[in-house]
């Protein structure tokens, strides 16, 4: 099977799932269009279609497809939105984000602005999301994401990919956009956490649990110590 027809596989498992991760038509062709095999270092790309997180270098792992769906469907992406991600990684999730955001031939496009801490990883994930064709679309930042990214603020959805303690980091509130979506896994640093969905309702927020999830540490001045 090749790479297209595992990513296809992938699609139509994630489709069939009792607990419901991946129903949207947009958030469908996003996850059949970006090749997510080309996110992961050489080695584990014979993996890279399984439904399962993977190490991606400097002691971080990509999230499993049905995490990167299900996030995508509960920030109900759509074309023309400014988003801003923390935890770049390999760059995979803001491909996703950008496809929904800023899908080729788009007359009105988005733009994904996404945050990473590692230098490492940063360098890579230009390089992965230039060769992926995302490079115009995404914008990808070295730095403390807890400190959100004031330059482009405020986002009509953010996304954070770390766990974050239970208090928010104020950053990521102030610069959600009034009716903003915020998805952000929070809890313990070193085990389980809870997903919630925040929405922006002038000065309320409206905090959603959605499931029990297990994330890398958010580590800055708002999140972990490292
Ligand atoms: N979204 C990524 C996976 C993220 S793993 C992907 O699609 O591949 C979480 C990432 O968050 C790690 O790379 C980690 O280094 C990063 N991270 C942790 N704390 C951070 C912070 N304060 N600011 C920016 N990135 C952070």
């Amino acid at each position: 099977m090749n790479f297209e027809e595992k990513r296809k596989k992938l699609v139509n498992n994630l489709k069939n799932r009792d607990y419901p991760v991946l129903t949207k038509q947009e958030v469908i062709n996003a996850m059949l269009t970006v090749p997510r095999h080309l996110f992961v270092p050489k080695d584990a790309e014979s993996s890279a279609y399984i439904d399962s997180p993977l190490c991606i270098g400097s002691g971080q792992t990509i999230s499993a497809p049905h995490m990167n769906a299900m996030m995508c469907e509960y920030l109900e992406l759509k074309e023309g939105d400014k988003v801003l991600e923390v935890g770049t990684g390999s760059g995979y999730h803001a491909a996703l984000c950008a496809e929904l955001v800023a899908p080729k031939g788009s007359t009105n496009p988005g733009h994904v602005y996404t945050i990473e801490r590692h230098k490492d990883l940063v360098k890579k994930a230009k390089i992965n999301l230039k060769e992926t064709g995302y490079g115009n679309r995404v914008t990808v930042i070295l730095g403390d994401g807890t400190l959100g990214y004031p330059e482009e603020a405020p986002y009509d959805k953010i996304l954070v990919t770390a766990a974050s303690p239970k208090k928010i980091p104020p950053p990521l509130r102030e610069q959600l956009k009034d009716g903003g979506i915020l998805c952000i896994p929070a809890g313990s640093k070193s085990f389980s956490q809870d997903l919630y969905i925040v929405k922006k309702r002038g000065e309320d927020f409206d905090s959603k649990r959605i499931t029990g999830v297990r994330f890398v540490p958010l580590i800055g001045k708002y999140g972990f110590e490292s």
